[in-house]
């Protein structure tokens, strides 16, 4: 037995890219994991952008029958006529628990990177009164440089293509924007990399609402990895240094981190060679190792159930979605399964986990 798990940040994929990732896979990982339910991220081939498309998406999960819930996040462009039906959307699809803003390139197209856009798409959510939760990728373009990046030195990714700026510059901005224009809901910061974002969520004492979340591979994994793993440790945001890494931790530790997600971003092999390696990591199978290293390190059972579960859920109940999603005590891990389902991720980097 073991933790209810319910991860707001995975990547599902499927369709075009089933060679990547299934939610038919997604929901087994999950099931055999004790996650309750999985948000799957919009930036699928075809973006998850309209309240058909979200459907569509929605109904391959209804098929699997599984006991894991399954949810997405909308995905929001710089057309303000866009957001305004994403909204409508939400406010329609109780399954749509939230909308994810890509405020800088990642992986896919879905990017709002001018800031007058952005202001506008924050300025267009106020307008429509949108009380949700905004999961937002904070990378500034202009302090990134994806060229750099050279097999032959792989930590390059973390220290001049994305370096900790990029977070620090966009998070700035965004929340600026988001005051600007009394932005209703709450800004959820996705995979936290920075102490100065964390800090600066912490201490803040504006209007706004103000979250943030860290995966496991940021907690556990330094940009040691880049170099003994490659591509494969890469991920955006990249994998930080030590010291940074053993901030978070800390910051983890000292309730200034409150949420776990997982980011699950699986790729093929093939993906990951070559001079411009996809970024991602399949780290929505290691969260039985995530737990044992909370569990090990001495967390007291009722903050690992808040972190993983219930402020997670909390975050959207704010914006009245999961009201009827039971939380059980206790859920049952089947190890054999997962095992064997990590069988099929080759990229796989659980055992570095903890
Ligand atoms: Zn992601």
């Amino acid at each position: 037995m073991s933790y209810p798990i319910f991860d707001l940040h995975w990547h599902a994929r499927d369709e075009e890219q089933s060679a990547k990732e299934t939610i038919a896979r997604s929901l087994a990982v999950a099931e055999a994991s004790g996650i309750i339910g999985i948000a799957a991220m919009p930036n699928t081939k075809r973006p998850l952008i309209s309240l058909e498309r979200c459907q569509e998406y929605l109904a391959i999960a209804d098929r699997e029958k599984s006991p894991v819930k399954f949810y997405v996040h909308i995905g929001l462009t710089p057309d303000p006529e866009q957001v305004k039906r994403a909204v409508d959307a939400w406010r329609r699809e109780p399954r749509i628990i939230g909308m994810k803003a890509y405020w800088g390139k990642s992986t896919g197209d879905l990017t709002i990177r001018n800031e007058d856009q952005q202001r506008k798409v924050l300025e267009t959510l106020s307008e429509e009164y949108y009380d949700g939760v905004l999961i937002s990728h904070c990378e500034k373009e202009s302090c990134m440089n994806d060229k750099l990046y050279t097999s032959s030195d792989p930590r390059i990714w973390s220290r001049r293509c994305r370096p900790e700026a990029a977070e620090m510059s966009s998070f700035d901005d965004i929340a600026g924007f988001a005051e600007d224009v009394f932005f209703p809901g709450t800004l959820h910061i996705a995979h936290v990399s920075t102490a100065y974002a964390v800090d600066k969520i912490h201490n803040y004492r504006g209007k706004v609402k103000l979250s943030c979340g860290v995966t496991p591979h940021h907690l556990f994994l330094s940009d040691d990895y880049l170099d003994r793993l490659g591509a494969q440790a890469k991920c955006n945001p990249a994998l930080r240094e030590e010291a940074t890494r053993k901030g978070l931790e800390k910051r983890l530790w000292d309730g200034r981190i409150n949420i776990i997600e997982s980011d699950h971003a699986n790729h093929c092999v093939e993906d990951k060679q070559g001079e411009e390696p996809a970024s991602g990591i399949p780290v929505g199978v290691a969260w039985p190792e995530t737990l044992g290293a909370l569990i090990r390190r001495g967390m007291p059972s009722a903050r690992i159930k808040a972190l993983v579960c219930e402020n997670p859920v909390n975050l959207f109940r704010s914006g009245d979605k999961l009201l009827d999603l039971e939380i059980p005590d206790r859920v049952r891990v089947n190890m054999d399964k997962l095992r064997l389902l990590r069988e099929s991720y080759p990229l796989d980097v659980s055992k570095y986990i903890g």
